[in-house]
């Protein structure tokens, strides 16, 4: 693996969302191993549905290139919450990263600026990484909002945070319109909008923490535009989902 961006290693994470079986999912890390196997680089982190976690973590055992993550967690430690997974249950399954915040979460399940925060307070607390989304609608990129939305989603979620903390997190800036659609933010564009993520950290946090924070870039990332968004100073990574799911198209990114 190679050091980038001011020796802030790159991160290629996978978001399977609610695609892949067990066994779909054994399929995939066997043709994954030997990317993995090799040099690569970034560090690959994989999400898949919550019941292929112990069969991505048994997968990749003994790899130091990849870790395995929850797409989300409930913030209690346990209780009487029907249907719903705890930070302590998803690091004891192998996982050591855990989506938060992701849009599709925010739109369909109610997610909000405070349960981010909550979430990424419990994820902390059992020793995994969250992977925190951020992002702007169409209407308040055409609205001119995108600066205010990010900021207020950056400050609320991460609220009380140290800036150690903060380093256990790493940020993934996701225009909503550009997540499934094809469609994705021009590399100046995305860059723009880590820049203005990396200032807020600065503000917040302290400029050496802003500077070692990874920001990864999320919407319609594919194996033809990775190398145009990879190549901007504040892109570290990406978080991909439909690109994701083929171990061919993943092997490409990971491999940009
Ligand atoms: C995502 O799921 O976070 C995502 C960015 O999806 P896609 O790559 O399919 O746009």
């Amino acid at each position: 693996m190679s050091q980038a961006n001011q020796g802030r290693l790159p991160i290629m994470a996978a978001n399977w969302k609610m695609y892949k079986t067990q066994e779909e999912a054994a399929d995939f890390f066997l043709k994954l191993r030997p990317v993995l196997e090799a040099p690569t680089r970034c560090f690959v982190v994989v999400a898949p549905p919550f019941l292929s976690i112990p069969t991505a973590v048994e997968a990749t055992k003994g790899l130091s290139t990849v870790a395995i993550a929850g797409q989300n967690l409930h913030w209690e430690k346990e209780g009487a919450y029907t249907g719903e997974v705890s930070a302590r249950m998803l690091a004891a399954a192998g996982a050591s990263y855990v989506i938060i915040g992701h849009s599709e979460r925010r739109q369909y399940f109610g997610e909000t600026d405070e349960t981010v925060n909550k979430k990424i307070r419990a994820a902390l607390d059992a020793g995994l990484s969250p992977i925190v989304c951020v992002g702007e609608t169409l209407d308040q990129r055409e609205a001119g909002e995108t600066e205010a939305v990010l900021k207020q989603q950056f400050e609320r979620g991460l609220w009380g945070l140290g800036a150690e903390e903060l380093l256990q997190c790493v940020i993934a800036y996701e225009p909503v319109w550009a997540i499934g659609t094809g469609r994705t933010a021009s590399p100046e564009m995305a860059q723009d909008a880590h820049a203005f993520l990396r200032h807020q950290a600065a503000l917040i946090f302290g400029e050496e923490a802003a500077e070692s924070l990874r920001i990864l870039y999320g919407g319609s990332v594919k194996p033809d535009n990775v190398a145009g968004l990879m190549a901007q100073p504040d892109i570290d990574g990406g978080l991909v989902g439909g690109a994701s799911l083929k171990p061919d198209s993943f092997t490409a990114l990971v491999n940009y």
